[in-house]
Order: C-alpha cells, then structure tokens, then sequence
C-alpha cells in the first residue's frame, strides 16, 4: 500500500518551497502540456525521481533554468502529472512534476540533432592542414571544460555498431538509420552501446576521447548516405547543445 502524505510531506519531499502550492490546484493534473522531444525547463529548484510519484528515490535536484527533453509521459501519481525528462547537462534521466515545468521553446522533433554539448573546432568541408588541402566531411565538436568522458548522445534512432580504425577514427561508433544513412562518432575514449543494439535519440552511446587520428580531445561527428558524406550547417566556434537542433531539416532522410 502507498504511504500517505500529508501536504506537508508532500511539499517537502518535492523539495519545493510551501508558497509555492496554493488551494487545491497542487494536488490536480492538467491537460498534456508537453510532448515527446519538447524541450522544458525548471521555474524552481526541483527533484527528478527514478519513478513517477513523491516516494520514489530522487535521481538529482534541478536547478530554475535547467533544459531537458521530455522522453516519457504524462502520467498521474499521487495526485501530480509527472512526466520522464532526460536533464541534457547532467546525464540524467528522471521524472519530475509538471506544475514546475514550462516549455523552453526547443523541440527536437525528429530529425537528427547534436550529439554532444561543446563548440565547433572544425566545420565541415575543405580545410587546410600542414598546407594540404583535405576534405573534412563532417564537423568537429570540442569541449574543453569538460573534456575526455563527456557524454556522446545518438542523433537519431537506429541501430550502433562499434569499429576501431587505428588511422582515422579511433574507437568510433556508426548508427545505421536505414535507408543508406548513417551517423558516426569517431575518436571516442569509450563505448555504451554493443554492436547491433538499438538506440533511440538521446540515448548516450559513448564518451569523448583522443582515439586514432587525432590531435586533442574531440568529437567527429558525419552524416552519410551511402559512404557519401552530407553537409551539417555549422561555424567555426559556434557554441552547440547536446539534441539541439542543426540547422538543416534532415527529417526526410
Ligand atoms: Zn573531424
């Protein structure tokens, strides 16, 4: 049997100030206010549980601001509407209250997104190293304030595959999202998924790392069709977020 809380419990087991819950509205669902790849943020600082409802274990503390992609839900639990949100910065999946939420305006639909929070170090098409042109197809993700470990996410669902290419790549992980495309994650220090599982987006699938050829700590991140590599919009030094959108409608591939 469910433990019963009183409202007080309740509040304080949310980890939310008291003031924050009038009259009865606390203790009532609304209608479904986000959907599946809504980005959301927090208006306060608020638990995320490893289940719906006020017993379960909280996961992490939020903070007010803090965005994350809703990945299951709504569903109705001692007396709340909860819904399961992956919190992009920290790794973390959890379920937390609606009535904390508001939408951050970001969706990631469902189309390919970025697979890593960082900056671009190098963007995509010709480039000169040690005065040799080379093409350079895909984009380069750098994070120095983090560095080696940060978390590599899948762009989109499919199916992951591990390789090591000792010249190139390193430890690299390839996605096969049907129909002739593919991602890939090369340079990695470590893998999270096995060959032939089966990955949705944001699914965290490795770890940034200096692997093969390399001259730092970084992300190589292509899209391909056939072997052919696509164009990823991007800038030199442009600042981007882990399933935040590219600027390009890939939703068709
Ligand atoms: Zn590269």
């Amino acid at each position: 049997m469910p433990q019963k809380f009183n409202r007080r419990s309740v509040v304080k087991s949310l980890g939310i100030a008291a003031t924050g819950i009038t009259g009865t509205a606390a203790l009532s669902g609304t209608v479904s206010a986000f959907a599946e790849g809504e980005q959301v943020e927090a208006t306060t600082n608020l638990n995320t549980r490893k289940r719906p409802g006020t017993e379960s274990s909280v996961v992490a503390t939020v903070s007010p601001g803090e965005v994350g992609e809703i990945v299951n839900g709504p569903t109705n639990e001692d007396g709340y509407t909860w819904w399961g949100i992956h919190w992009l910065n920290r790794d973390v999946w959890g379920w937390s209250v609606e009535r904390y939420l508001t939408s951050s305006g970001g969706s990631a639909g469902t189309d390919i997104v970025w697979p890593m929070n960082g900056v671009i170090s190098s963007d995509y098409g010709w480039r000169t190293i040690n005065g040799q042109d080379e093409f350079h197809g895909g984009v380069d993700i750098d994070n120095n304030n983090i560095g080696v470990g940060t978390p590599i996410y899948a762009a989109r669902a499919g199916t992951a595959y591990t390789a090591y290419d000792s010249g190139g790549y390193g430890n690299y992980v390839y996605i096969d999202h049907g129909n002739g495309y593919e991602t890939e994650y090369g340079h990695l220090n470590s893998f999270a998924v096995s060959d032939g599982q089966q990955v949705s987006r944001g699914d965290k699938i490795g770890g940034m790392g200096n692997s093969g050829n390399s001259t730092g700590p970084h992300l190589h991140f292509g899209i391909e069709q056939n072997n052919d590599p696509k164009p990823i919009p991007s800038d030199n030094y442009q600042n981007v977020s882990a399933l935040g959108a590219i600027n390009k409608d890939y939703s068709g591939l």
